[in-house]
């Protein structure tokens, strides 16, 4: 049954896709949102609309953005010799807390995954390749996630940077296994780092 009217369940409806929110948590929200001031409201629907229509992808590293290219791409104070390859832009904002690591990144967007029917193909590793191609790479650093997706992509990439000549590591212990970056403390992350291990 329809109690609120359309337009109150239609917004509901929208916020039911939302990761995490079932249909309790959406009503609670709706019902949050629409007594908001209405200038707070229509601030977060706007600020919802102009960060998916004007946000892009790096076009080296896959980082989100929204110029030509990241903040730390377009730095010419970060070491064009490393590139860190993380899973998603908040486990490169992890690292960046750290304030240790000065090297690149590479973004994958993903790991991959059979059981979610997650391939090679749907992350951003044929961009890691091609960033391979010119002498300036040195060193690739995997830093996936240290669960099962994660180890499997960590291989599956060390396995095809190798023939390159290129050093391939894996940040070290001190990352709890299954954990997930983001959680994990300033000085594990940076001993993870310091003890990488060649793959
Ligand atoms: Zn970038």
């Amino acid at each position: 049954m329809n109690y609120y009217g359309n337009k109150v369940s239609k917004l509901i409806e929208e916020l039911t896709k939302l990761p995490t929110i079932g249909g309790k948590s959406a009503q609670r929200l709706a019902f949050y949102i629409i007594n908001m001031p209405k200038e707070n409201a229509l601030s977060l629907a706007n600020s919802i609309i102009d960060a998916r229509e004007n946000i892009k992808y790096c076009p080296i590293c896959c980082n989100i953005t929204d110029s030509d290219s990241c903040i730390i791409c377009s730095n010419p104070k970060r070491d064009d010799s490393l590139i860190m390859v993380v899973e998603e832009p908040k486990d490169m904002v992890a690292y960046e807390k750290t304030k240790e690591y000065k090297g690149l990144y590479h973004i994958l967007h993903g790991a991959i995954s059979p059981m979610q029917d997650i391939t090679a193909q749907d992350i951003k590793i044929k961009e890691l390749l091609n960033r391979l191609k010119d002498d300036k790479v040195k060193e690739v650093i995997i830093a996936t996630n240290p669960k099962i997706e994660g180890e499997a992509t960590a291989l599956y990439i060390a396995r095809l940077i190798k023939p390159l000549g290129i050093k391939v590591s894996r940040i070290a212990h001190g990352v709890p296994v299954g954990g997930d970056l983001e959680y994990v403390d300033d000085v594990t992350l940076s001993r993870a780092l310091q003890g990488r291990q060649p793959l």
